[in-house]
């Protein structure tokens, strides 16, 4: 494993040239392109990592699977109530179909969607954004994981697009709690940096039908992960999910500050991590590096 991960590095290397560092928030847009991690845990336990996968990174909507499975643990199906359950064809951060289905979002893997989950957790935790923090930390076994504070005021400053989502949903009654405090714990989970060996680490429990690697026992059921894989397959790559599950197959989420997890069910979770992505918000490199993980994979673990 360790020896493919090099190799599947050195390929997507070739590529960290192609694309854009994202430049929504100045403190993203600073990033440096040339970087590249990989790092996989499988469901027994093993980590493998390569390039700079223990170097943190803003997991940005990655972090959406962490608000929706929450939700779903402290809300149950209710939660659908609030958000839809189909992919959107949309930009992450589109308002319109927001506007003309009066104020439910179509999924919570768009921004809209996830600031309606925000705002369930928020009505469910004294201190949600540390509650979030601390899930992360214990998920991933690494108590230094932080909130960048640097991209949280970054994200705090440029907020108006997701502030007009928040405020459409609020006049339209699906959002319970005041703007800014579901804005405030959202951008806090977005902030949340983590690196590929802490999201595979922490991500684990959906390839291992809801068990926790780090903390050693059950986090979600099984047919709580299983509904959270078929999410992320549907949801989780923006408006290039369909390419992405054709190309690659798996379940996956990825974030603009350039990471992807994708889960194996039953058998592993791979993250990969390079800043510079495409139009459609997804990592280039690391889409190549999955491409070529999904294909490989099972020629090489029956030969490894
Ligand atoms: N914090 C970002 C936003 O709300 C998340 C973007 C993303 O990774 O899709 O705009």
């Amino acid at each position: 494993m360790q020896q493919w991960l090099e190799e599947i590095a050195a390929s997507a290397r070739q590529r960290l040239d192609e694309g854009r560092v994202a430049d929504y928030i100045p403190a993203l847009a600073q990033r440096n392109p040339n970087r590249f991690g990989i790092a996989v845990c499988t469901t027994s336990g093993e980590t493998y990592a390569a390039g700079d996968a223990r170097e943190p990174f803003s997991i940005q909507s990655i972090a959406k699977v962490l608000l929706l499975t929450l939700a779903l643990r402290t809300h149950g199906e209710a939660l659908w109530q609030r958000v839809g359950l189909n992919p959107s064809g949309m930009p992450f951060n589109s308002l319109a179909q927001l506007e003309a289905e009066r104020g439910k979002p179509r999924n919570p893997f768009i921004n809209a969607g996830a600031i309606a989950v925000t705002d369930r957790l928020v009505s469910a935790f004294a201190t949600p954004d540390k509650h979030l923090q601390d899930v992360a930390r214990r998920l991933a076994g690494n108590a230094s994981i932080l909130i960048d504070d640097e991209v949280l005021e970054s994200e705090w400053q440029h907020r108006s697009r997701n502030a007009a989502m928040a405020y459409l949903m609020k006049a339209f009654g699906n959002l319970d709690n005041d703007v800014d405090a579901v804005l405030r714990c959202y951008f806090s989970s977005c902030a949340l940096a983590m690196s590929c060996v802490d999201l595979a680490v922490a991500l684990n429990f959906l390839a291992a039908e809801g068990e926790a690697r780090a903390i050693g026992q059950r986090f979600v059921s099984p047919g709580l992960a299983r509904r959270v894989n078929a999410i992320m397959t549907t949801c989780g790559m923006y408006d290039a999910a369909g390419d992405f599950a054709y190309r690659v197959g798996l379940p996956a989420k990825s974030g603009v500050g350039g990471g992807i997890v994708a889960v194996v069910p039953g058998r592993m979770t791979v993250c990969v991590w390079a800043p510079a992505l495409d139009d459609s918000g997804n990592s280039v490199a690391a889409q190549h590096a999955l491409e070529l993980f999904a294909e490989q994979l099972d020629a090489r673990l029956s030969t490894a």
